[in-house]
């Protein structure tokens, strides 16, 4: 037996004592879990005064870079996780989810970060708001990282891919971590924790790991820190009212348990596909994990005239399913983590009540009686309105069948979770499937709706996505956790800032109209390190004619009324006679900034944010307004991306046309 050490201010440390920990399939005592005498007042320190500040001082692209690197790193060899993993009663396709699923959110953050990030450290919100109307008085909503630490709890289920899918919103948003895994699976933590410490990617203290208790920990916290919880709705609850919530300030988020339902919509009968995939389904839902899962399926909400096509089928699947030891081949269900909780999950089962349609199976090349096993267990509600399964979670491979008459009823079965993670919809009539999510929707933080035109890319019923928010209302905990940027916003501050143009082109990195502008020569003529946001080119002049629009027409095939009928155009509620086309002025408007010969830009790859403000009549001469907005450096790649404030005007100074130009610039000397 080992004692699972802590890693706080850069040292790996093992507490005092311990409480046991027993392996899932033999019941062998194999590992210890204390923080007892490990100093987390220091973790909390080293957090805040060496690993924030340093992380901080990277941008967003520096920081997407090392998670797609750890992620890289992380898959490189996951058999010896798949191999303990076992012992936590894990199949090796159950370590598969929990640990590629993990290196997996990392990979995707970095792509979120690379992708949906400036290559800056601060984080723009929203577009300028005028607050003067001479412009020089202005608002602009920024996002920056808070300066505290992201203390994050979490459940025995998934012990890494719980600790990444929040480690890796937190890192990309700058703040420091500090895990605390849950003390049943803690040994398989500290093992990816030792992983990724010793792969030397991370900067010094931004992942810190405590096995144990963190109660002191979560003592220091205030209100620039932040608690993440995964685990049940009784701890959920206990943490909600800690003075450090309540008192204190610290941003609070959970995910609880949730009682997350599937529907079978009224078409979806015995002959169609979508009843076929709904049974595999549920099957998959109740034995992945041994049904220790967060989203797993607890409540089989099916149309009364199929109900019993529904329970033949499934006790027909369950029938099948090898039940045993996680680390034989054939075996599709592992065990339950620990005995004591498959004690909770049998007390549950018989709190739910109802009729046990499917309660027992043959455990094979093991000892039930020393390893967590318990059969795939199906229950039937006699009445479903009442039934206890809308309030008791068994978290184990438990389901419990029930019968609706008319969708209305079905919606209101599925609210009785009061508050669920996910819930699935299969059915092949869009009509009711339609119905039954938007029905559905508000009382979930996922909705899963499947026909057989989607089902074989349908990414599961159970498996959050690090695009896609996990979370849900109500008894699920009311927190939201990945979604892309929204669980990276959870870790930072919205500020509003007012002040000038300079300042706030200053603050953001990102050029504001207003803000000083620098002619230093044709800006395409300069390398990506020597522009600068603000340098400008205001272009000469050029008419636009009715030649031209006869031109461009012909040639482009666009013979729109607007351009090339006066009296139509005229009648038009928009037009005061023929104008040019809109992308006529853009094509102009290139022809006056670019600059013709081989130079730094390599390529304009689009625009953004295109409106034509103004229509451009005949005669009108126009020029273009042109200025370095925004530099992005795409590191490694020898050039970086930029960003130009585009406004085409006419003679009086109207805007005719604006937009912004993306282009790519090289380096001069590449890093
Ligand atoms: P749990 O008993 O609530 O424990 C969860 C975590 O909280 C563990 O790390 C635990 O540490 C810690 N903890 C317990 N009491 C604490 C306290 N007073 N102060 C601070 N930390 C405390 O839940 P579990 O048994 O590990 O997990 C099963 C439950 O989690 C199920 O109800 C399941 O539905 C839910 N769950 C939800 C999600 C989701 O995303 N919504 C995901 C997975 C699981 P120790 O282990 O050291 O006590």
């Amino acid at each position: 037996m080992r004692a699972v050490e802590s890693f706080v201010a850069g040292t790996w440390v093992a507490g005092s004592g311990g409480q046991p920990v027993h392996d899932a399939v033999t019941g062998e005592m194999i590992a210890s879990v204390s923080s007892d005498g490990v100093d987390l007042g220091a973790a909390h320190a080293f957090a805040r005064d060496i690993a924030g500040p340093a992380l901080r001082g990277l941008t967003f692209h520096d920081r997407a870079a090392i998670l797609r690197a750890l992620g890289k790193a992380l898959l490189t060899d996951t058999d010896e996780l798949y191999v303990l993993s076992h012992s936590t009663g894990a199949t090796r396709s159950d370590a598969a989810i929990d640990v590629d699923g993990g290196a997996g959110a990392l990979l995707a953050y970095s792509g979120i970060g690379r992708r949906e990030l400036p290559n800056h450290t601060v984080w723009v919100d929203g577009d300028v708001e005028k607050l003067s109307r001479d412009g020089s008085f202005l608002g602009q909503h920024i996002i920056t990282p808070r300066h505290g630490v992201a203390l994050q709890i979490n459940a025995f289920n998934f012990p890494t891919w719980g600790m990444l899918e929040k480690f890796a919103p937190a890192f990309l948003a700058g703040v420091p971590s500090i895990v605390k895994p849950a003390t049943p699976t803690a040994y398989v933590t500290e093992v990816v924790v030792r992983t990724i410490i010793d792969s030397g990617l991370l900067p010094e203290g931004s992942l810190q790991f405590v096995a144990g208790s963190v109660a002191g920990l979560i003592d220091l916290l205030d209100e620039q820190d932040t608690l993440s919880f995964t685990g049940s709705a009784a701890t959920a609850r206990v943490l909600r009212g800690h003075a450090a919530v309540l008192d204190r300030g610290v941003r609070f988020s959970a995910e609880a348990d949730s009682l997350n339902a599937a529907v079978l919509a009224p078409a979806a009968g015995p002959d169609t596909d979508e009843f076929g995939l709904f049974v595999d389904e549920i099957v998959n839902e109740m034995t992945a994990k041994a049904g220790q899962k967060c989203t797993a399926v607890r409540r089989v909400i099916v149309p009364t005239r199929h109900a019993g096509a529904v329970e033949e089928a499934l006790v027909e699947r369950l029938r099948t399913v090898t039940v045993g030891d996680p680390s034989a081949p054939d075996t599709e269900m592992g065990a339950l983590v620990g005995l004591g909780q498959r004690d909770d999950v049998r007390d549950a089962v018989d709190r739910v009540g109802g009729v046990r349609v499917f309660d027992t199976c043959e455990f094979v090349g093991v000892d039930p009686e020393r390893g967590a096993f318990m059969a795939p267990t199906l229950l039937r509600a006699t009445d479903a309105a009442s039934s206890l399964a809308h309030v008791v979670e068994p978290f184990g491979p438990v389901a419990t069948l029930m019968t609706y008459d008319t969708l209305d009823e079905a919606v209101d079965l599925v609210a009785k979770g009061r508050g669920s993670l996910v819930a699935s919809v299969y059915g092949p009539d869009l009509g009711e499937t339609a119905a039954m999510t938007i029905g559905i929707a508000p009382h979930h933080g996922r909705v899963h709706t499947i026909d057989a035109s989607s089902a074989a890319a349908s990414t599961g019923h159970g498996s959050p996505l690090p695009q896609l928010v996990h979370g849900g209302p109500g008894r699920a905990g009311g927190g939201e956790e990945l979604g892309g940027l929204r669980s990276v916003l959870h870790y930072m501050q919205r500020t509003a800032v007012q002040g000038s143009p300079d300042l706030l082109t200053a603050v953001t990195g990102t050029w504001v109209d207003g803000a000083v502008r620098r002619d230093k020569g044709h800006p395409f003529t300069l390398y990506f390190d020597e522009l600068e946001v603000g340098d400008c080119l205001d272009t000469g002049p050029r008419v636009i004619t009715l030649d031209d629009i006869e031109h461009f027409a012909h040639f482009t095939g666009d013979l729109f009324y607007a351009h090339m009928d006066e009296e139509a155009a005229r009648a038009s509620p928009i037009f005061e006679g023929r104008v040019a086309h809109g992308y006529l002025v853009l094509s102009m408007a290139a022809g006056l900034f670019v600059w013709p010969d081989p130079g730094p830009v390599l390529a304009n790859y689009g625009v953004d944010n295109l409106r034509f403000a103004t229509p451009t009549y005949p005669g009108t001469e126009i020029r273009v307004i042109f200025t370095c907005k925004e530099k992005s450096l795409r590191a490694g790649a020898g050039y970086g991306e930029v960003r130009w404030d585009t406004k085409v005007v006419d003679q009086d100074g109207n805007v005719l046309a604006s937009y912004d130009v993306l282009t790519m610039v090289a380096e001069k000397e590449p890093a």
